[in-house]
Order: structure tokens, then C-alpha cells, then sequence
């Protein structure tokens, strides 16, 4: 059984999902759980053997189709054909970070081929639910557009002690030879290389970030960092610059839905001086909550 934490850096770290059995068929489970997941900025590859076309998107016959390994495995099909969905994955370049099956179905057999591949399983749970439960304020503000742009522009990219780690082991090369290849040092800070394009030397313009799964925090946390939390006109800016920023969203309520992301995935920082300075943030300097609008005791539309 995976516990809230893992499942919450699994799914935090995941950028794609492939949901097996996609349908558009309103008001069926699968339709609610990919819009949401949709919603929520993740990239979804509906996988289906008939439909060609789901949510808008391109559908493909089966796993094997995908354009790209997906980060994520999420299953609406019945107990009996997981684990032939299981044995699919093992033929993927990349085995997922999570092998989903939805609310109401088990296969303790495919739940064992993913366990020996060593891909964390889980069973009988509504992915909504627990991505609702684990990251309370992921929709409201912010759904990122995959537009890139937040990738551009040198010297914005802080690598942290944890940042290093996890991109060094990455790349399976000791910390060192990675601050030697792909790093700077400005303003006393140990930052990102950029490219010629004048892009993060890890951004690719069809990929996007190739390495997401192990980015440094300062890029999980955008855009809720510490000036847009904490002044109305950083957020302003902000909010031209990444499409992804909800035009609906006042300031008040992205400084505390910014805030409760990054404590959620544990991206809140204290020191300045070695991790990104845009990561220290106290909640007594985020702005007043919003009041409640006064009870009429009439519906709303
Ligand atoms: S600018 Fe905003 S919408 Fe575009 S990639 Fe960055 S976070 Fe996503
Ligand atoms: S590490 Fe990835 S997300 Fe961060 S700036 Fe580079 S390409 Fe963009």
C-alpha cells in the first residue's frame, strides 16, 4: 500500500497519464476523472480501441500507440483484462511511475507483474479523489498550458543541495560533473545553463522540460513564488506572462491556494542563501483571506 507521501511525490512528479478505457460519455466515471485530471495540467493520452478522438484529443488503440512513454498508467477497464494492460506496460520503453486501477476494480495478478517490474501499484481508488484529497488547491488558479514560456530567459533556475541530488542521480554522474556541465554560477548562486535558443539548456521546443520528473523545485513551485504570493503587483505581471494563471483568480485567494501547494509538496524553503530565495515564504506575509460573500438564502445560477 503506498502511503499519502509517496503517492503525493508520484503524482506531483508525474507530467502524463494514459487512461485506458477513455470515453467522452458524459456523466460516466472515466469522463469526470480525465477532465478533472485535464484540469489539473497533466498531458492525458486517452487510450481506447475504437474512439479516435476523446476530451478533444487524439485517442490511440493501445499503450503501445503513445507518442511518448506515459508517466502514469490509469486503468477504467474491468478486473480481467488488467493484466493483459500489465503486460503491456513491461513492453514500453519506460515503465510508468504508477500503475493506476480505478475505484472498484482489482487484479491482484496484475498488480503482482507491475510489483516484480518494480512500479508502485495501486487498487481500487478514484485517482480524482485522492489527487482532490493530496493537492486540495491544484485547479482553482493555475493549470499550466504547456506553453514553455516560464522556460526562457538565463540565470532564473536555482539548483538547491536537494535539486542537485536528484538531477545528478539522474543522469547517473556525481554531483560534481553535473555543476560542472550543466551549471553556472551568478550571483553567488548555482544556477540552470541556458541554450543558444535562450531556453533552459533542458527544455526541448517538442518535449518540453525532458527532464520533469526530477526539475529543481524553483520550477515545481512556479508561478507560486514569493513575490506573486505576497504582492498583488508581482501577480498582476505574472498573470500576463503565464497563460497558465486563471484571469478569474484574485490575488488573495492564489497567495493562499500558492501557499498551500507548496507546503503541500514540501517546496518551501529556508534558506536564501544556498536555495531558490522565490521558495521562503512565511504565511503571516500572504494577504488577508478573502471575505465570504454574505448568505442571501437564494440559489445562484
Ligand atoms: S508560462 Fe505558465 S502556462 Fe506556460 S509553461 Fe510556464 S507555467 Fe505553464
Ligand atoms: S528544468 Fe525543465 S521546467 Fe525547469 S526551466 Fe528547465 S526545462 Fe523548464
Amino acid at each position: 500500500m503506498l502511503f499519502d507521501d509517496r503517492l503525493r511525490d508520484l503524482l506531483s512528479a508525474a507530467q502524463s497519464i494514459a487512461i485506458v478505457g477513455a470515453k467522452d460519455r458524459p456523466g460516466s466515471p472515466v469522463e469526470h476523472v480525465g477532465r478533472y485530471l485535464l484540469e489539473a495540467g497533466y498531458r492525458i493520452f486517452p487510450v481506447h480501441p475504437v474512439r479516435r478522438e476523446v476530451w478533444g484529443l487524439p485517442a490511440f488503440r493501445s499503450l503501445g500507440e503513445l507518442p511518448a512513454s506515459p508517466d502514469v498508467v490509469c486503468l477504467f477497464r474491468a478486473p480481467q483484462y488488467c493484466p493483459e494492460h500489465a503486460r503491456e506496460v513491461l513492453t514500453l520503453t519506460r515503465l510508468p511511475l504508477l500503475f493506476w486501477m480505478q475505484e472498484g476494480i482489482r487484479s491482484p495478478e496484475a498488480g503482482q507483474i507491475m510489483a516484480d517490474a518494480g512500479v508502485p501499484v495501486v487498487e481500487d481508488m478514484c485517482m480524482e479523489t485522492v489527487h482532490r484529497r493530496l493537492f486540495p488547491s491544484s485547479s482553482r488558479c493555475f493549470s499550466c498550458r504547456r506553453c514553455g514560456h516560464c522556460c526562457s530567459g538565463r540565470g532564473g533556475i536555482v539548483v538547491g543541495p536537494r535539486d542537485l541530488l536528484r538531477l545528478a542521480d539522474f543522469f547517473r554522474m556525481s554531483a560534481e560533473e553535473f555543476l560542472e556541465r550543466h551549471t553556472e554560477n551568478m550571483r553567488g548562486k548555482t544556477m540552470l545553463k541556458t541554450g543558444q535558443d535562450g531556453f533552459c539548456a533542458f527544455f526541448s521546443s517538442d518535449s518540453g522540460c525532458t527532464v520533469h520528473v526530477v526539475r529543481p523545485d524553483v520550477c515545481r513551485a512556479w508561478p507560486y513564488f514569493r513575490g506573486n504570493l505576497v504582492d498583488h503587483v508581482s501577480y498582476a505581471l505574472a498573470r500576463e506572462d503565464c497563460p497558465g494563471i486563471s484571469s478569474n483568480c484574485v490575488h488573495p485567494v492564489f497567495a493562499r491556494e500558492g501557499f498551500a501547494y507548496l507546503n503541500a509538496h514540501k517546496l518551501l524553503a529556508r534558506d536564501s542563501a544556498r536555495e531558490g530565495h522565490a521558495l521562503v515564504v512565511h504565511e503571516d506575509e500572504l494577504p488577508p483571506a478573502p471575505e465570504a460573500p454574505a448568505y442571501t438564502g437564494e440559489y445562484s445560477a
